[in-house]
């Protein structure tokens, strides 16, 4: 075998490009291609993965490994602590068993990058090639505006986004074809694998992909008005496998372009597609400023601020006992499945930066933590949009009020109900605050926080770091 591809966070077999290639253009049409993954367990944890992301990955490799074996195409896997175990440890692989190509699809963060450079380095020296492809955005070529310069706010990198769009082929690639087996895979228990919940988010690609499919058909075209309703099942809930790359972003563009035609829509205006290209943008966003990826603040300004970080609060915090019923709740649906619905996201991660005042490189790696869905790029910018340290049209001086938040967008407390049971027997208008009586007899805690001083004193730190 002269061709192995490089898996990572790309484990799918339809729409990879280095898969679709080095089969298409495997320099041994006898025994075809192999296929490798490398799993660096400490390295992950270094970088705060959850359990639950790393089990999903786990059951996806086990997958791939079983769907790739039926075409022929064998798995190996070469395991190291850290990234800087992998340029020997692949290169030794490769001389080992003669490969001479090296096939994989770009990764972006940093960490990832320098690994990629040091393995083709590596590689290099000993005369093996490598073939490189993008397959993480829907738009891999940089989004820059007419000054040549990087977008900082979302709105004017939409437009352009979707204008590239327009004129690019984002037809999805195939998977590879039936090939003959001349290696056995090596794969075997693994020692890193991890419990998650797997009745929510199966370990399946073509599970990943029906729900694709069912949510552009049945949900995608009410998404605009439901999406910000934690109770209804409105979003996609693919996160998880848009993070570790089961589903590829343009397979998510084919549907959606399929849906609008059916429905005589735009794809432009389609308010899903908006949701994707966030994910395109935040990731830009970190390739071109590379001080977001060193715990620092897209608003340099920023770093002169001086948090609380009070250490009782922020327990309360992670636990979900915070006495605001909505952000508990949000905390808890986090702790015990592992993903929250994004506008809970967003009210507890303004709680955390702007009432508790407390650092939000502390929740974010909270979140990082415990998320199945966890992924740099999008967590650090969603975390620095909510601390007004990030790039975002918005100024700092709005601040979530978690009552008022809960009032519209979990009117009957429904969603309060499922993850804070003590509360379920109250009525829909005092669940969102209840009296003091009702917190003793339900043994739920009072308020951590007072919202109207803690909001004037967040807004006051601001206010005085602009003074100097
Ligand atoms: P849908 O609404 O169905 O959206 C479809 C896809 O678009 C998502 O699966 C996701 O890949 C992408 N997407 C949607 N919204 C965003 C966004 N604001 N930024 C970037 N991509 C987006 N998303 C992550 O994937 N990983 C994270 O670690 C993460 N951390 C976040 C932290 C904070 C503080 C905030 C405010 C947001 C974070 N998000 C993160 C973005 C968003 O909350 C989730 O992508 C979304 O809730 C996932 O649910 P879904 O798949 O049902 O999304």
């Amino acid at each position: 075998i002269e061709d192995i591809v490089w898996l990572r966070n790309d484990l799918r077999w339809s729409d990879n490009p280095a898969l679709h290639f080095a089969s298409l253009e495997a320099h041994s049409k006898s025994t075809g291609i192999a296929v490798l993954v490398t799993p660096t367990p400490v390295q992950w944890q270094e970088h705060n993965e959850s359990d639950a992301k790393m089990g999903l990955r786990a059951g996806l490799i086990k997958q791939l490994a079983k769907q790739l074996g039926e075409l022929g195409i064998p798995l190996h896997i070469v395991e190291t602590e850290r990234f800087q175990g992998l340029p020997d440890a692949i290169t030794q692989f490769c001389l080992q068993h003669d490969i001479k190509h090296v096939w994989f699809n770009n990764d972006l963060p940093v960490h990832e990058k320098q690994r990629d450079q040091a393995v083709t380095e590596h590689l290099d020296r000993q005369g093996i090639a490598t073939h490189r492809y993008d397959a993480d955005l829907i738009v891999a070529k940089p989004v820059f505006s007419q000054q040549g310069t990087p977008f900082k706010v979302f709105t004017p990198f939409f437009k352009r986004w979707a204008s590239i769009l327009a004129e690019q082929d984002a037809t999805p690639l195939s998977a590879p074809e039936k090939q003959a087996a001349p290696l056995s895979n090596t794969l075997a228990d693994f020692d890193w694998e991890k419990p998650f919940r797997e009745d929510l988010w199966p370990a399946d690609q073509d599970i990943a992909k029906q729900r694709l499919w069912q949510f552009c058909h049945h949900k995608e075209g009410h998404y605009q008005e439901d999406r910000d309703y934690p109770i209804k099942p409105a979003t996609s809930t693919l996160s998880p496998y848009l993070a570790l790359g089961a589903l590829g972003p343009r397979q998510c563009l084919e549907a959606i372009y399929y849906t609008c035609h059916e429905n005589a829509r735009r794809w432009q205006d389609s308010i899903w597609l908006k949701e994707l290209a966030w994910r395109d943008f935040y990731r830009q966003l970190m390739t071109h400023f590379p001080t977001v990826s060193m715990n620092r603040p897209f608003k340099a300004e920023t770093d002169a601020l001086i948090w609380r970080d009070n250490e009782r609060e922020f327990i309360a915090w992670c636990e979900g006992k915070t006495g605001f019923p909505i952000v508990d709740a949000a905390m808890r649906q986090l702790n015990q499945t592992g993903w929250m619905h994004n506008r809970l996201r967003m009210i507890t991660a303004s709680f955390f930066t702007k009432l508790l005042f407390a650092d939000w490189r502390r929740g974010e790696a909270y979140f990082m933590n415990k998320l199945i869905d966890g992924e740099f790029a999008a967590n650090n910018g969603g975390w620095q949009w909510s601390a007004s340290t990030g790039c975002d049209a918005a100024p700092y001086f709005r601040v979530f009020n978690p009552t008022r938040q809960s009032e519209t967008y979990d009117k009957n407390g429904d969603f309060i109900r499922r993850f804070v049971p003590e509360l379920a027997k109250l009525d829909a208008k005092s669940i969102h605050d209840p009296t003091p009586e009702q917190r003793k007899r339900c043994a739920y805690p009072a308020p951590i926080v007072d919202y109207k001083p803690a909001r004037l004193a967040a807004i006051a730190a601001f206010d005085d770091l602009k003074k100097t």
